[in-house]
């Protein structure tokens, strides 16, 4: 069995959400996960980005596609001019002075990245569509998050969609519209961060769906029954092919595990 991971490391967007104060003990999930992986022997091959061919080369019995999703960018006039949270938690944008985080999914990354802005200095602004921010999180998370970011001093704007940022000197305007009013507010700031989910990458599943047994499809009802969910479908197919979590759509951490474990059961 082995493990084929694109970057240095396991733990995909793990390492992304590890990175506030508050929610550094995500990590233990991957943590747990990859010394059991260590303990099971597995072929683990970091820095190896897998396309079909690859696969092919392995000759595997069953194929597991976990590649995740890429951030998703809103399609709006000055577009090019946002950062993405992705690309402050994974250190490639280093900002500094006034942030605007616009957050379309009201969960957990636009959170740890508002945090980690604010912690390293940033004035930082967090504006969502929703009745409240961080809407998404359970009772027992949002109050330890919540807190944090209050005491990091960040404003709070709900009811309030980005819809265009525009150049103005070395900084930028963000058009705000007001969701219940439809009232239209112009922001200065120098720099607009960007949460809106993420997009599968599911290019090498739908590449190698033709030459699998199953042809990707997993049986549901078997999966829900903790039966073999899959079917042959095509009797020249090499091996069965599932793909798990962000990869089928921008989710969580449990859905990927879920997915994994009601797929590969009986792998
Ligand atoms: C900042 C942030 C905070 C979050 N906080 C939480 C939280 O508190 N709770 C929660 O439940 N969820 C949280 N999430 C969401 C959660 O991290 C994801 O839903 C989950 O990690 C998805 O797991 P995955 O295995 O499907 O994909 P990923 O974690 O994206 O992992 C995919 C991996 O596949 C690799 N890969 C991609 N293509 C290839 C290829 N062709 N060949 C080889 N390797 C490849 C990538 O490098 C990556 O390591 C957060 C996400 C972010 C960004």
């Amino acid at each position: 069995m082995g493990i084929f991971e694109a970057s240095d490391r396991l733990g995909g967007q793990l390492n992304l959400a590890s990175k506030s104060v508050t929610r550094k003990q995500v990590w233990g999930i991957a943590d747990w996960l990859i010394n059991e992986v260590v303990h099971l022997g597995v072929d683990v091959r970091l820095n190896s980005y897998v396309e079909a061919e690859d696969v092919f080369a392995e000759k595997p019995d069953a194929v597991i596609v976990a590649t995740g999703g890429w951030p998703e960018m809103p399609d709006m006039k000055g577009k090019d001019l946002l950062t993405t949270s992705w690309e402050v938690l994974g250190g490639e944008a280093r900002l500094t002075g006034e942030v605007l985080v616009f957050d379309e999914v009201v969960d957990h990354p636009a959170a740890v990245c508002a945090e980690q802005l604010a912690t390293s200095g940033c004035s930082v602004t967090l504006v969502t569509p929703d009745r409240a921010v961080a809407h998404d999180l359970g009772p027992t998370n949002s109050s330890v998050v919540l807190k944090a970011l209050a005491e990091q001093k960040l404003k709070l704007e709900c009811f309030h969609e980005l819809i265009s940022v525009e150049p103005k000197g070395n900084r930028k305007v963000a058009t705000l519209r007001h969701v219940l009013t439809d009232e239209r507010t112009e922001s200065v700031v120098d720099h607009v961060v960007i949460e809106n989910g993420t997009r599968p990458m599911d290019d090498i599943y739908l590449a190698l769906k033709e030459y699998s047994r199953n042809q990707g499809q997993l049986d549901h009802e078997a999966m829900i029954a903790g039966q073999n969910p899959f079917v042959e479908k095509n009797k020249s197919g090499q091996f069965n092919l599932a793909r798990v979590g962000d990869a089928i759509s921008s989710r969580n951490i449990h859905a990927a595990i879920y997915d994994a474990l009601r797929a590969c059961k009986d792998i």
